[in-house]
């Protein structure tokens, strides 16, 4: 491909797939969940039941034999449950970054509680490796203009949160028009350029039509040439970024709930979307980069 100055950041969000069912059955991502009712009744455990861990040791597999590194988007649960997981993923050279405490709105949370949680989970992350986070993804991809000065107050240099697609499922409404390539985000609007220090990683839409391209969900329900399409045209024009789930290429949950969004949202995961990660680490190799080295050049004075 050409333009070849252009960075593909490559991140993980490092959740179980009961974590990503918003638009499935979104009760879980507007109230504050209960975990262990959860584990019960799916597991007939207190405890999750590991179902991450396999797809995730794949992915590093994956990464070393492309010699790539990612972002992992750490969920400050999974970091809980999970600590040898999450010091292998850093052990590997990958930066992690942090995808809040539990899978929440935050505009369910509110401020305070934001900051209370993000705090935590900061610090189960940084207590696990010695580092402290600095990227940060939203659950669900749902953002508050208000997280912008408590993600700077709490050291954090970017986010990578906006999706510019038209408004799908109840979310992103006016994102459509956000810059469509790393940018200083405003004060009042995460999805335009401002004043604040923190750096936006927009995820991309599909050209002209658009609708999210940047993530797995869409690639497996979509396709790869729908990711590709939306990849390919960013990449050309500025840094762009693509994001997926260790359960989209593991074996499948079984999951209850509404039938026809549950074949949707589990539509192709295990091994058809571990190749079209294989073949998007091909198309775009010597390109990946991790979402901190995407921001670097535009956060100020470090
Ligand atoms: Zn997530």
């Amino acid at each position: 491909m050409k333009s070849p100055d252009h960075k593909l950041a490559l991140s993980v969000d490092l959740e179980e797939w009961y974590h990503s069912r918003r638009w499935v059955d979104g009760e879980q991502a507007r109230t504050l969940p209960d975990s262990t009712a959860l584990f019960r009744k799916l597991y007939g455990s207190d405890r999750p039941a590991g179902e991450i861990i396999a797809p995730t040791l794949a992915l590093l597999e994956l990464f070393e034999r492309h010699r790539c590194r990612a972002t992992f988007f750490v969920l400050g649960e999974i970091a809980r449950y999970y600590p040898d997981l999450v010091r292998r993923i850093a052990d590997a050279g990958h930066e992690l970054a942090c995808h809040g405490l539990y899978h929440v709105d935050m505009t369910v949370l509110g401020p305070e509680r934001f900051a209370e949680q993000l705090q935590e989970a900061v610090d189960l992350i940084q207590g696990l490796t010695g580092l402290k986070p600095v990227g940060y993804r939203g659950p669900n991809l749902v953002y508050s203009p208000w997280a912008t000065r408590i993600l700077e107050d709490q050291g954090f240099l970017y986010d990578s949160t906006v999706c510019g697609s038209r408004p799908l499922g109840g979310k992103y409404a006016g994102w459509d028009k956000a810059p469509t390539h790393p940018y200083r985000a405003s004060y009042d609007a995460i999805e335009e350029p401002g004043g604040s220090r923190l750096v936006e990683l927009p995820l991309p839409a599909f050209p002209w039509i658009k609708l999210a391209g940047g993530s797995g969900i869409t690639t497996r329900i979509l396709g790869y040439y729908w990711s590709l399409g939306a990849l390919g045209h960013a990449i050309r024009r500025g840094n762009t970024a693509y994001y997926f789930h260790p359960w989209e290429v593991g074996t499948r949950p079984k999951a209850e709930g509404h039938r026809l969004r549950n074949a949707l949202f589990l539509r192709r995961t295990g091994p058809w979307m571990m190749r079209a990660v294989e073949r998007i680490l091909r198309r775009f190799q010597g390109r990946i980069v991790t979402a901190r080295e995407s921001a670097e050049g535009l956060t100020p004075g470090r």
